[in-house]
């Protein structure tokens, strides 16, 4: 576990790929933001436990892929506490639509399980624990990042990779519409937070400087074909 910021730690595993999920204090407790694979479960909850900082609350979730709900089933096992993604994600994470370039349906959580986040009179989505979501689509149909205004920490999925310090894409591969993806990294420029979380790469220090090259890259590497 990895202390991020203030409010903020982190629980990072390795499958092929780095895997983290973060946890956030807040006066009430605890939120958990992602919930990586399933054999993470037991290290989640031990860490939660061992940060002394009250009961486990609620799990947000920026998206539906199984790499990011598959401890879900095992911690509410244990704890019963709601579980949040955006309206738009759900479908495709309960399996009745099926994820953009997929050939079908994911049954990543239980019908019913995942609640919507709560939103705003003007479209926007409510403050939870300290952490304002914003709606990323792109790397999925309804990918959230959660950015903690007081710690200047902006918790975003899978929205980017990084290598070296440096914004990358997030991976092709899993990524229903790059440009929409690519479109939706302007949210970095708008908050300009100190530190950006990325679940399967390290954190990057002040994005926003890094955001015009980034979008550069992007898009002159976006037409060499869908998978790489
Ligand atoms: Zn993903
Ligand atoms: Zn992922």
């Amino acid at each position: 576990m990895e202390r991020v910021s203030e409010h903020i730690w982190s629980i990072k595993t390795w499958m092929l790929i780095p895997v983290r999920v973060w946890i956030v204090v807040d006066n009430d407790g605890v939120t958990l933001v992602d919930a990586g694979f399933p054999f993470m479960a037991k290290g989640i909850l031990r860490s939660i436990d061992g940060l002394n900082a009250g009961p486990l609350q609620r799990i947000l979730l920026t998206h539906g892929h199984s790499d990011h709900v598959g401890a879900v089933k095992t911690i509410l096992a244990s704890r019963s506490v709601p579980v949040y993604a955006h309206r738009i994600e759900i479908p495709y994470m309960e399996g009745d639509l099926t994820y953009p370039r997929r050939r079908k349906p994911e049954h990543n959580v239980a019908k019913g399980l995942a609640k919507p986040l709560a939103e705003t009179p003007d479209t926007g989505l409510e403050k939870v624990a300290g952490l304002k979501p914003y709606l990323t689509p792109g790397h999925s149909p309804g990918h959230v990042a959660y950015y903690h205004e007081q710690d200047q920490v902006l918790l975003a999925g899978d929205l980017f990779t990084s290598k070296n310090g440096k914004l990358r894409k997030p991976m092709a591969m899993f990524t229903a519409d790059m440009e929409e993806a690519v479109r939706s990294s302007i949210i970095v420029g708008q908050l300009n937070p100190q530190r950006l979380e990325i679940c399967h790469g390290k954190p990057v220090l002040n994005p926003a400087e890094q955001l015009e090259e980034y979008m550069k890259m992007a898009h002159s590497s976006s037409h060499k074909g869908a998978f790489l």
